[in-house]
Protein backbone atom coordinates (compact mmCIF):
# COMPACT_ATOMS: atom_id res chain seq x y z
CA UNK A 1 0.00 0.00 0.00
CA UNK A 2 1.03 3.31 -1.07
CA UNK A 3 2.41 6.04 1.56
CA UNK A 4 0.44 8.45 0.49
CA UNK A 5 -2.91 6.29 0.86
CA UNK A 6 -1.75 5.16 4.56
CA UNK A 7 -1.33 9.07 4.93
CA UNK A 8 -5.10 9.27 4.02
CA UNK A 9 -6.56 6.66 6.13
CA UNK A 10 -4.44 7.92 9.00
CA UNK A 11 -6.19 11.20 8.70
CA UNK A 12 -9.93 10.02 8.87
CA UNK A 13 -11.80 10.20 11.77
CA UNK A 14 -14.95 8.63 11.87
CA UNK A 15 -17.85 9.58 14.95
CA UNK A 16 -21.02 9.55 16.07
CA UNK A 17 -22.93 11.56 18.38
CA UNK A 18 -24.88 9.80 21.17
CA UNK A 19 -27.55 11.70 23.18
CA UNK A 20 -31.05 12.22 24.55
CA UNK A 21 -33.44 14.43 21.69
CA UNK A 22 -32.99 17.63 22.75
CA UNK A 23 -29.46 17.96 24.48
CA UNK A 24 -28.16 19.79 21.38
CA UNK A 25 -27.30 17.14 18.96
CA UNK A 26 -28.44 18.97 15.75
CA UNK A 27 -26.52 22.16 17.14
CA UNK A 28 -23.37 21.11 18.11
CA UNK A 29 -23.38 19.06 14.83
CA UNK A 30 -23.91 22.22 12.88
CA UNK A 31 -20.99 24.04 14.91
CA UNK A 32 -18.83 21.11 13.75
CA UNK A 33 -19.88 21.34 10.37
CA UNK A 34 -19.44 25.37 10.09
CA UNK A 35 -15.71 24.94 11.94
CA UNK A 36 -14.96 22.28 8.97
CA UNK A 37 -16.46 24.64 6.32
CA UNK A 38 -19.03 22.21 5.18
CA UNK A 39 -22.25 24.50 5.18
CA UNK A 40 -22.22 28.30 4.98
CA UNK A 41 -25.07 28.60 6.96
CA UNK A 42 -26.23 28.43 10.49
CA UNK A 43 -30.70 26.62 10.46
CA UNK A 44 -28.92 24.29 7.32
CA UNK A 45 -29.05 20.98 9.70
CA UNK A 46 -32.05 22.18 11.58
CA UNK A 47 -33.94 23.37 8.29
CA UNK A 48 -33.44 19.62 7.14
CA UNK A 49 -34.64 18.31 10.82
CA UNK A 50 -37.72 20.21 10.78
CA UNK A 51 -38.53 19.39 6.97
CA UNK A 52 -38.09 22.60 5.64
CA UNK A 53 -35.23 21.74 3.62
CA UNK A 54 -36.84 20.60 0.51
CA UNK A 55 -34.52 17.41 -1.06
CA UNK A 56 -36.62 15.72 -3.39
CA UNK A 57 -35.55 12.48 -3.33
CA UNK A 58 -36.50 11.59 0.50
CA UNK A 59 -38.61 9.05 1.26
CA UNK A 60 -42.51 9.31 1.39
CA UNK A 61 -42.74 8.87 4.90
CA UNK A 62 -40.07 11.08 5.66
CA UNK A 63 -42.06 13.66 3.75
CA UNK A 64 -45.23 13.09 5.76
CA UNK A 65 -43.64 13.25 9.22
CA UNK A 66 -40.81 15.95 8.44
CA UNK A 67 -37.94 14.09 9.82
CA UNK A 68 -35.12 12.76 8.40
CA UNK A 69 -34.50 8.99 7.98
CA UNK A 70 -31.81 9.48 5.68
CA UNK A 71 -29.56 10.04 8.28
CA UNK A 72 -26.58 10.93 6.39
CA UNK A 73 -23.11 11.04 6.82
CA UNK A 74 -20.96 14.51 7.02
CA UNK A 75 -17.76 14.98 6.28
CA UNK A 76 -15.62 18.12 6.35
CA UNK A 77 -11.59 18.88 6.87
CA UNK A 78 -10.61 20.48 9.92
CA UNK A 79 -6.63 20.91 10.90
CA UNK A 80 -5.53 18.46 8.40
CA UNK A 81 -8.02 15.52 9.36
CA UNK A 82 -10.98 14.15 6.98
CA UNK A 83 -13.72 14.08 10.00
CA UNK A 84 -16.89 11.55 9.33
CA UNK A 85 -19.99 12.19 11.47
CA UNK A 86 -22.18 9.54 10.99
CA UNK A 87 -26.33 10.14 11.92
CA UNK A 88 -27.66 8.54 15.07
CA UNK A 89 -31.46 9.30 14.76
CA UNK A 90 -33.24 9.54 17.89
CA UNK A 91 -36.77 10.94 18.77
CA UNK A 92 -39.59 9.02 16.67
CA UNK A 93 -36.79 7.70 14.61
CA UNK A 94 -34.65 5.71 16.82
CA UNK A 95 -34.60 2.35 15.69
CA UNK A 96 -32.13 -0.65 14.99
CA UNK A 97 -30.40 1.19 12.65
CA UNK A 98 -29.21 4.18 14.97
CA UNK A 99 -27.33 1.30 17.29
CA UNK A 100 -26.17 -0.71 14.00
CA UNK A 101 -24.47 2.98 12.80
CA UNK A 102 -22.33 2.74 16.37
CA UNK A 103 -20.84 -0.54 14.84
CA UNK A 104 -19.68 1.94 12.43
CA UNK A 105 -17.46 4.26 14.04
CA UNK A 106 -14.05 4.52 15.90
CA UNK A 107 -15.33 7.21 18.82
CA UNK A 108 -18.66 8.84 20.00
CA UNK A 109 -19.12 11.94 21.64
CA UNK A 110 -21.94 12.12 24.33
CA UNK A 111 -24.13 14.77 24.73
CA UNK A 112 -25.38 15.78 28.22
CA UNK A 113 -28.07 18.70 28.40
CA UNK A 114 -26.50 20.54 31.83
CA UNK A 115 -29.79 20.29 33.48
CA UNK A 116 -31.06 17.01 32.66
CA UNK A 117 -28.04 15.12 33.24
CA UNK A 118 -28.03 11.63 31.85
CA UNK A 119 -31.53 10.42 30.11
CA UNK A 120 -32.74 7.24 28.86
CA UNK A 121 -31.55 6.98 25.26
CA UNK A 122 -27.93 8.18 26.50
CA UNK A 123 -27.91 5.30 28.87
CA UNK A 124 -28.70 2.90 25.94
CA UNK A 125 -26.50 4.15 23.23
CA UNK A 126 -23.64 4.59 25.69
CA UNK A 127 -24.10 0.65 26.42
CA UNK A 128 -23.52 -0.03 22.67
CA UNK A 129 -20.50 2.19 22.59
CA UNK A 130 -18.86 0.61 26.15
CA UNK A 131 -19.25 -3.11 24.64
CA UNK A 132 -17.21 -1.74 21.52
CA UNK A 133 -14.93 -0.21 23.42
CA UNK A 134 -14.43 3.24 21.68
CA UNK A 135 -13.31 6.03 23.11
CA UNK A 136 -16.00 7.84 24.31
CA UNK A 137 -16.18 11.69 25.11
CA UNK A 138 -18.25 13.74 27.01
CA UNK A 139 -19.57 17.37 25.71
CA UNK A 140 -21.82 18.79 28.93
CA UNK A 141 -24.29 21.15 26.54
CA UNK A 142 -26.08 24.35 27.58
CA UNK A 143 -24.12 25.98 30.23
CA UNK A 144 -25.15 29.23 29.31
CA UNK A 145 -28.74 27.83 31.63
CA UNK A 146 -28.99 27.19 34.93
CA UNK A 147 -28.22 23.68 35.64
CA UNK A 148 -26.88 20.95 37.78
CA UNK A 149 -23.78 21.26 39.65
CA UNK A 150 -20.81 19.98 37.52
CA UNK A 151 -19.52 17.45 40.41
CA UNK A 152 -22.68 16.52 40.61
CA UNK A 153 -22.96 15.27 37.15
CA UNK A 154 -18.95 14.20 36.82
CA UNK A 155 -20.53 12.07 39.98
CA UNK A 156 -23.43 10.60 37.75
CA UNK A 157 -21.05 9.53 34.88
CA UNK A 158 -19.34 7.12 37.08
CA UNK A 159 -22.71 6.09 39.05
CA UNK A 160 -25.19 6.40 35.91
CA UNK A 161 -22.88 4.93 33.46
CA UNK A 162 -20.17 3.39 35.18
CA UNK A 163 -17.41 5.32 33.32
CA UNK A 164 -14.60 7.32 35.42
CA UNK A 165 -14.08 10.71 33.86
CA UNK A 166 -11.58 13.76 33.58
CA UNK A 167 -12.16 17.30 33.32
CA UNK A 168 -10.30 18.48 30.58
CA UNK A 169 -12.45 21.96 31.35
CA UNK A 170 -14.31 23.36 33.76
CA UNK A 171 -17.10 25.82 33.66
CA UNK A 172 -16.81 29.37 35.43
CA UNK A 173 -20.25 29.52 36.78
CA UNK A 174 -23.31 28.99 34.98
CA UNK A 175 -26.70 30.18 33.05
CA UNK A 176 -26.61 34.11 33.43
CA UNK A 177 -23.45 33.88 35.56
CA UNK A 178 -21.45 31.74 32.79
CA UNK A 179 -18.32 33.26 32.49
CA UNK A 180 -16.32 31.03 30.69
CA UNK A 181 -14.46 28.08 31.18
CA UNK A 182 -10.95 27.04 33.13
CA UNK A 183 -9.04 25.13 30.43
CA UNK A 184 -6.89 22.37 32.59
CA UNK A 185 -5.66 20.79 29.65
CA UNK A 186 -4.41 24.21 27.54
CA UNK A 187 -3.80 25.49 30.33
CA UNK A 188 -5.87 28.89 29.41
CA UNK A 189 -9.39 30.42 30.64
CA UNK A 190 -11.61 30.70 27.53
CA UNK A 191 -14.46 33.82 28.90
CA UNK A 192 -17.65 33.54 27.34
CA UNK A 193 -19.09 36.27 25.36
CA UNK A 194 -15.45 38.98 26.22
CA UNK A 195 -14.68 40.88 23.77
CA UNK A 196 -11.01 41.11 25.25
CA UNK A 197 -9.72 37.72 23.08
CA UNK A 198 -10.54 33.92 23.04
CA UNK A 199 -8.11 32.99 25.95
CA UNK A 200 -6.72 34.23 28.52
CA UNK A 201 -3.40 32.42 30.30
CA UNK A 202 -2.60 31.27 33.26
CA UNK A 203 0.51 31.74 35.27
CA UNK A 204 2.46 28.47 37.18
CA UNK A 205 -0.28 28.42 40.34
CA UNK A 206 -3.23 28.12 37.91
CA UNK A 207 -4.06 31.64 37.95
CA UNK A 208 -5.44 34.04 35.75
CA UNK A 209 -2.68 36.37 35.24
CA UNK A 210 -3.10 40.30 35.82
CA UNK A 211 -6.13 42.04 37.08
CA UNK A 212 -9.12 40.94 35.45
CA UNK A 213 -12.93 41.25 36.85
CA UNK A 214 -13.31 37.52 36.73
CA UNK A 215 -11.08 37.01 39.43
CA UNK A 216 -13.03 39.07 42.02
CA UNK A 217 -16.38 36.46 41.64
CA UNK A 218 -17.21 33.76 43.52
CA UNK A 219 -17.33 31.70 40.02
CA UNK A 220 -13.71 32.37 39.59
CA UNK A 221 -13.22 31.09 43.23
CA UNK A 222 -15.25 28.20 43.06
CA UNK A 223 -14.19 27.02 40.15
CA UNK A 224 -10.63 26.79 41.48
CA UNK A 225 -11.76 25.14 44.07
CA UNK A 226 -13.43 22.64 42.27
CA UNK A 227 -10.67 21.82 40.17
CA UNK A 228 -8.40 21.63 43.47
CA UNK A 229 -10.73 18.38 44.73
CA UNK A 230 -10.36 17.44 41.14
CA UNK A 231 -6.49 17.73 40.71
CA UNK A 232 -6.22 15.76 44.66
CA UNK A 233 -9.11 13.46 43.88
CA UNK A 234 -10.16 12.91 40.45
CA UNK A 235 -8.89 10.35 38.01
CA UNK A 236 -5.76 11.37 36.94
CA UNK A 237 -5.74 12.16 32.56
CA UNK A 238 -4.56 8.89 30.76
CA UNK A 239 -4.31 9.05 26.68
CA UNK A 240 -4.57 5.28 27.30
CA UNK A 241 -7.14 5.24 29.27
CA UNK A 242 -9.19 7.59 27.15
CA UNK A 243 -8.11 5.27 24.01
CA UNK A 244 -9.57 2.04 25.57
CA UNK A 245 -12.94 3.39 26.03
CA UNK A 246 -12.17 3.65 30.24
CA UNK A 247 -12.12 7.47 30.89
CA UNK A 248 -14.26 10.21 29.32
CA UNK A 249 -13.11 12.89 28.70
CA UNK A 250 -15.22 15.74 29.63
CA UNK A 251 -16.11 19.45 27.89
CA UNK A 252 -18.16 22.18 29.30
CA UNK A 253 -19.47 24.49 26.83
CA UNK A 254 -22.66 26.06 24.74
CA UNK A 255 -23.56 24.66 21.46
CA UNK A 256 -26.03 27.03 20.65
CA UNK A 257 -23.53 29.98 21.74
CA UNK A 258 -20.79 28.03 19.95
CA UNK A 259 -18.77 28.14 22.59
CA UNK A 260 -16.36 25.67 24.00
CA UNK A 261 -17.23 23.85 20.53
CA UNK A 262 -14.06 24.70 18.59
CA UNK A 263 -11.99 24.22 21.91
CA UNK A 264 -13.57 20.50 21.93
CA UNK A 265 -12.70 19.70 18.56
CA UNK A 266 -9.44 20.93 18.51
CA UNK A 267 -8.61 18.60 21.72
CA UNK A 268 -11.36 15.74 20.28
CA UNK A 269 -9.36 15.74 16.92
CA UNK A 270 -5.96 14.90 19.47
CA UNK A 271 -7.23 11.80 20.79
CA UNK A 272 -9.80 10.72 18.70
CA UNK A 273 -8.49 7.85 17.45
CA UNK A 274 -7.95 6.73 13.62
CA UNK A 275 -9.85 4.23 11.85
CA UNK A 276 -9.21 0.82 13.23
CA UNK A 277 -9.05 -2.87 12.63
CA UNK A 278 -12.21 -5.24 12.53
CA UNK A 279 -12.24 -8.56 13.60
CA UNK A 280 -13.47 -11.46 11.56
CA UNK A 281 -15.43 -14.57 12.10
CA UNK A 282 -12.08 -16.54 12.47
CA UNK A 283 -11.34 -13.77 15.04
CA UNK A 284 -8.81 -12.53 13.31
CA UNK A 285 -8.15 -8.83 13.03
CA UNK A 286 -7.66 -6.72 10.18
CA UNK A 287 -5.95 -3.39 9.58
CA UNK A 288 -6.98 -0.61 7.52
CA UNK A 289 -3.76 -0.98 5.93
CA UNK A 290 -3.39 -4.55 5.33
CA UNK A 291 -5.53 -5.40 2.82
CA UNK A 292 -7.14 -3.93 -0.69
CA UNK A 293 -10.56 -2.84 -0.04
CA UNK A 294 -12.59 -4.07 2.07
CA UNK A 295 -15.95 -3.34 4.66
CA UNK A 296 -19.15 -4.32 6.04
CA UNK A 297 -22.73 -3.13 5.54
CA UNK A 298 -24.30 -1.40 8.79
CA UNK A 299 -27.63 -0.06 7.31
CA UNK A 300 -29.55 -0.21 3.99
CA UNK A 301 -31.92 2.93 3.65
CA UNK A 302 -34.58 1.56 1.11
CA UNK A 303 -37.01 3.74 -1.57
CA UNK A 304 -34.82 6.42 -1.37
CA UNK A 305 -36.29 7.41 -4.81
CA UNK A 306 -39.70 5.53 -4.81
CA UNK A 307 -39.74 5.77 -9.02
CA UNK A 308 -37.27 3.48 -8.94
CA UNK A 309 -37.48 0.90 -5.68
CA UNK A 310 -33.74 1.50 -5.33
CA UNK A 311 -32.13 0.90 -1.74
CA UNK A 312 -28.60 2.44 -0.39
CA UNK A 313 -26.45 0.26 1.04
CA UNK A 314 -24.38 1.85 3.21
CA UNK A 315 -20.71 0.69 3.93
CA UNK A 316 -18.09 1.11 5.98
CA UNK A 317 -14.69 1.07 4.70
CA UNK A 318 -12.48 -1.35 6.57
CA UNK A 319 -9.53 -1.28 4.61
CA UNK A 320 -7.77 -0.07 1.63
CA UNK A 321 -9.23 1.82 -0.77
CA UNK A 322 -12.65 2.22 -2.68
CA UNK A 323 -12.68 2.93 -6.35
CA UNK A 324 -16.02 3.43 -8.40
CA UNK A 325 -16.55 0.62 -11.16
CA UNK A 326 -14.25 -1.69 -8.93
CA UNK A 327 -15.16 -5.02 -9.13
CA UNK A 328 -15.96 -6.25 -5.59
CA UNK A 329 -17.26 -9.72 -3.95
CA UNK A 330 -19.99 -10.11 -1.67
CA UNK A 331 -18.30 -12.87 1.18
CA UNK A 332 -22.07 -14.06 1.57
CA UNK A 333 -22.98 -15.45 -1.64
CA UNK A 334 -19.47 -15.07 -3.29
CA UNK A 335 -21.04 -13.19 -6.14
CA UNK A 336 -18.94 -10.59 -7.75
CA UNK A 337 -19.94 -7.79 -9.60
CA UNK A 338 -18.87 -3.87 -10.76
CA UNK A 339 -20.03 -1.54 -8.23
CA UNK A 340 -21.24 1.36 -11.00
CA UNK A 341 -22.97 3.44 -8.87
CA UNK A 342 -21.99 5.02 -5.37
CA UNK A 343 -22.52 7.82 -3.29
CA UNK A 344 -20.91 9.98 -0.11
CA UNK A 345 -22.60 12.12 2.12
CA UNK A 346 -22.33 15.62 2.95
CA UNK A 347 -24.11 17.91 4.37
CA UNK A 348 -26.26 19.19 1.82
CA UNK A 349 -26.59 16.45 -0.52
CA UNK A 350 -25.59 13.60 -1.91
CA UNK A 351 -22.14 13.46 -4.09
CA UNK A 352 -20.88 10.92 -6.36
CA UNK A 353 -18.10 9.36 -4.93
CA UNK A 354 -15.16 8.40 -6.94
CA UNK A 355 -12.75 7.27 -4.37
CA UNK A 356 -12.93 6.73 -0.54
CA UNK A 357 -10.55 5.29 1.96
CA UNK A 358 -10.92 3.22 5.17
CA UNK A 359 -12.81 5.15 7.57
CA UNK A 360 -15.01 6.47 5.32
CA UNK A 361 -18.73 5.82 4.34
CA UNK A 362 -20.00 5.24 1.45
CA UNK A 363 -23.29 4.58 -0.22
CA UNK A 364 -23.79 1.51 -2.64
CA UNK A 365 -26.66 1.76 -4.86
CA UNK A 366 -28.62 -1.55 -4.21
CA UNK A 367 -31.27 -3.95 -6.02
CA UNK A 368 -31.35 -6.28 -2.89
CA UNK A 369 -28.11 -7.57 -3.49
CA UNK A 370 -26.98 -6.41 0.05
CA UNK A 371 -28.26 -7.63 4.08
CA UNK A 372 -27.03 -5.95 7.14
CA UNK A 373 -23.63 -7.16 8.07
CA UNK A 374 -22.68 -8.09 4.61
CA UNK A 375 -18.92 -7.92 3.93
CA UNK A 376 -17.72 -6.70 0.72
CA UNK A 377 -14.04 -7.29 -0.27
CA UNK A 378 -11.66 -7.17 -3.34
CA UNK A 379 -9.26 -10.26 -3.55
CA UNK A 380 -8.58 -12.14 -0.40
CA UNK A 381 -12.17 -13.99 0.93
CA UNK A 382 -12.56 -12.29 4.68
CA UNK A 383 -16.32 -12.42 6.60
CA UNK A 384 -16.38 -9.72 9.25
CA UNK A 385 -17.56 -10.88 12.28
CA UNK A 386 -22.17 -10.30 12.53
CA UNK A 387 -23.27 -7.29 13.46
CA UNK A 388 -24.89 -7.40 17.04
CA UNK A 389 -28.56 -8.25 17.02
CA UNK A 390 -30.74 -5.83 19.53
CA UNK A 391 -32.87 -6.79 22.42
CA UNK A 392 -36.32 -5.33 20.80
CA UNK A 393 -38.75 -3.41 23.26
CA UNK A 394 -41.76 -2.79 21.25
CA UNK A 395 -43.59 -5.24 19.51
CA UNK A 396 -46.85 -5.39 16.83
CA UNK A 397 -48.80 -8.58 15.98
CA UNK A 398 -49.19 -8.20 12.42
CA UNK A 399 -51.59 -10.16 9.63
CA UNK A 400 -52.06 -9.29 5.91
CA UNK A 401 -55.36 -7.37 5.60
CA UNK A 402 -56.62 -9.47 2.55
CA UNK A 403 -55.69 -13.53 2.75
CA UNK A 404 -55.22 -13.91 -0.63
CA UNK A 405 -52.19 -12.16 -0.49
CA UNK A 406 -50.91 -14.22 1.82
CA UNK A 407 -47.41 -15.44 -0.39
CA UNK A 408 -46.61 -11.88 -0.58
CA UNK A 409 -46.98 -11.41 2.70
CA UNK A 410 -44.31 -13.97 3.44
CA UNK A 411 -42.08 -13.23 0.89
CA UNK A 412 -41.99 -9.66 1.98
CA UNK A 413 -41.74 -10.12 5.63
CA UNK A 414 -38.79 -12.87 5.04
CA UNK A 415 -37.34 -10.11 2.96
CA UNK A 416 -37.53 -7.21 5.30
CA UNK A 417 -36.34 -9.29 8.19
CA UNK A 418 -33.40 -10.63 6.66
CA UNK A 419 -32.62 -7.14 5.56
CA UNK A 420 -32.45 -6.12 9.40
CA UNK A 421 -35.19 -4.04 8.92
CA UNK A 422 -37.77 -5.30 11.50
CA UNK A 423 -37.21 -8.70 13.85
CA UNK A 424 -39.79 -11.71 13.44
CA UNK A 425 -41.03 -13.67 16.10
CA UNK A 426 -44.09 -16.59 15.75
CA UNK A 427 -46.27 -17.52 18.28
CA UNK A 428 -45.76 -21.32 19.35
CA UNK A 429 -48.95 -22.97 17.56
CA UNK A 430 -50.53 -21.04 15.50
CA UNK A 431 -47.68 -18.82 13.96
CA UNK A 432 -48.71 -15.64 14.07
CA UNK A 433 -46.40 -13.22 12.70
CA UNK A 434 -45.07 -10.69 15.82
CA UNK A 435 -42.59 -8.52 14.92
CA UNK A 436 -40.13 -6.79 17.18
CA UNK A 437 -38.30 -3.32 17.25
CA UNK A 438 -36.96 -0.91 19.22
CA UNK A 439 -38.07 2.52 17.67
CA UNK A 440 -41.77 2.65 16.15
CA UNK A 441 -40.37 4.10 13.39
CA UNK A 442 -39.54 0.51 12.13
CA UNK A 443 -43.31 -0.48 12.00
CA UNK A 444 -44.15 2.28 9.54
CA UNK A 445 -41.26 1.81 7.49
CA UNK A 446 -41.92 -1.81 7.60
CA UNK A 447 -45.97 -0.82 6.72
CA UNK A 448 -44.46 1.29 3.80
CA UNK A 449 -42.44 -0.75 2.17
CA UNK A 450 -44.97 -4.34 2.56
CA UNK A 451 -47.07 -2.05 0.47
CA UNK A 452 -44.58 -0.33 -1.82
CA UNK A 453 -42.49 -2.87 -2.55
CA UNK A 454 -44.78 -6.01 -2.12
CA UNK A 455 -48.15 -4.59 -2.48
CA UNK A 456 -49.46 -5.94 0.61
CA UNK A 457 -51.47 -4.27 2.87
CA UNK A 458 -50.57 -4.83 6.61
CA UNK A 459 -52.92 -5.29 9.51
CA UNK A 460 -50.88 -3.99 12.58
CA UNK A 461 -52.15 -4.73 16.51
CA UNK A 462 -49.66 -3.35 18.74
CA UNK A 463 -49.12 -5.93 22.07
CA UNK A 464 -47.60 -3.34 23.50
CA UNK A 465 -44.02 -2.74 25.16
CA UNK A 466 -42.79 -6.08 26.50
CA UNK A 467 -39.34 -7.26 27.67
CA UNK A 468 -37.96 -9.92 25.50
CA UNK A 469 -35.94 -12.52 27.16
CA UNK A 470 -33.52 -15.79 25.33
CA UNK A 471 -33.34 -19.01 27.44
CA UNK A 472 -29.78 -20.93 28.17
CA UNK A 473 -31.56 -24.11 29.12
CA UNK A 474 -34.74 -24.15 26.53
CA UNK A 475 -34.80 -28.06 27.01
CA UNK A 476 -36.38 -26.84 30.72
CA UNK A 477 -38.99 -24.84 29.87
CA UNK A 478 -42.78 -25.90 29.87
CA UNK A 479 -45.43 -24.29 27.69
CA UNK A 480 -47.14 -24.50 31.01
CA UNK A 481 -45.20 -21.26 31.99
CA UNK A 482 -46.33 -19.15 29.36
CA UNK A 483 -48.94 -17.28 29.79
CA UNK A 484 -50.62 -13.46 28.80
CA UNK A 485 -48.00 -11.86 31.33
CA UNK A 486 -45.46 -14.29 29.86
CA UNK A 487 -45.50 -15.19 26.08
CA UNK A 488 -43.83 -17.87 25.05
CA UNK A 489 -42.19 -17.20 21.16
CA UNK A 490 -40.02 -18.47 18.66
CA UNK A 491 -37.16 -16.02 17.26
CA UNK A 492 -36.47 -16.07 13.02
CA UNK A 493 -33.93 -18.74 14.46
CA UNK A 494 -36.59 -20.56 15.79
CA UNK A 495 -34.96 -20.19 19.48
CA UNK A 496 -37.67 -19.85 22.27
CA UNK A 497 -38.02 -16.49 23.43
CA UNK A 498 -40.34 -15.39 26.77
CA UNK A 499 -42.16 -11.46 25.67
CA UNK A 500 -43.10 -10.44 29.73
CA UNK A 501 -45.19 -7.73 30.00
CA UNK A 502 -42.92 -5.45 31.90
CA UNK A 503 -39.81 -5.82 34.02
CA UNK A 504 -42.11 -6.73 37.01
CA UNK A 505 -43.67 -9.76 35.35
CA UNK A 506 -39.72 -10.75 34.88
CA UNK A 507 -39.29 -10.87 38.09
CA UNK A 508 -42.11 -12.71 38.96
CA UNK A 509 -41.47 -15.61 36.88
CA UNK A 510 -37.88 -16.03 37.73
CA UNK A 511 -39.13 -15.99 41.40
CA UNK A 512 -41.35 -18.75 40.61
CA UNK A 513 -38.88 -20.34 37.75
CA UNK A 514 -35.40 -20.25 39.51
CA UNK A 515 -34.25 -22.74 37.38
CA UNK A 516 -34.88 -21.02 34.17
CA UNK A 517 -31.92 -19.42 32.88
CA UNK A 518 -33.02 -16.15 30.83
CA UNK A 519 -30.85 -13.27 29.29
CA UNK A 520 -31.26 -9.99 26.82
CA UNK A 521 -29.24 -9.58 23.93
CA UNK A 522 -27.81 -5.92 23.75
P1 LIG B 1 -31.21 17.44 19.40
O1 LIG B 1 -32.62 16.95 19.55
O2 LIG B 1 -30.27 16.77 20.35
O3 LIG B 1 -30.70 17.46 18.00
O4 LIG B 1 -31.23 18.95 19.97
P2 LIG B 1 -31.20 20.35 19.21
O5 LIG B 1 -29.83 20.66 18.72
O6 LIG B 1 -32.32 20.40 18.23
O7 LIG B 1 -31.48 21.30 20.45
C1 LIG B 1 -32.66 21.23 21.21
C2 LIG B 1 -33.01 22.59 21.75
O8 LIG B 1 -32.00 23.01 22.65
C3 LIG B 1 -33.09 23.64 20.67
O9 LIG B 1 -34.12 24.52 20.99
C4 LIG B 1 -31.75 24.32 20.75
O10 LIG B 1 -31.79 25.66 20.31
C5 LIG B 1 -31.47 24.25 22.23
N1 LIG B 1 -30.02 24.26 22.52
C6 LIG B 1 -29.05 23.52 21.95
N2 LIG B 1 -27.86 23.84 22.48
C7 LIG B 1 -28.08 24.80 23.41
C8 LIG B 1 -27.23 25.52 24.28
O11 LIG B 1 -26.03 25.39 24.32
N3 LIG B 1 -27.87 26.45 25.10
C9 LIG B 1 -29.20 26.63 25.09
N4 LIG B 1 -29.71 27.56 25.92
N5 LIG B 1 -30.02 25.97 24.26
C10 LIG B 1 -29.47 25.06 23.44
Amino acid sequence: MSQQLKQEIDRRRTFAIISHPDAGKTTLTEKLLLFGGAIRDAGTVKAKKTGKFATSDWMDIEKQRGISVTSSVMQFDYDGKRVNILDTPGHQDFSEDTYRTLMAVDSAVMIIDVAKGIEAQTIKLFKVCRMRGIPIFTFINKMDRQGKEPLELMEELEEVLGIESYAMNWPIGMGKEFLGIYDRYNNRVEPFRSETGRFMELDEDGQLIGDHPMKETSYYEQALEDIELLNEAGNDFSAERIANGELTPVFFGSALANFGVETFLETYLQFAPPPQGRVTQDEEVVNPVEEPFSGFVFKIQANMNPAHRDRIAFLRIVTGKFERGMNVTLARTGKSFKVAQSTQFLADDRETVAEAVAGDIIGLYDVGNYQIGDTVTVGKKLQYEALPQFTPELFMKVTAKNVMKSKHFHKGILQLVQEGAIQYYKTLHLEEVILGAVGQLQFEVFEHRMKNEYNVEVRMEPVGTKVARWIENEQDVKESMSGPRSMLVKDRHDNLVFLFENEFATRWFQDKNPDIKLYSLL
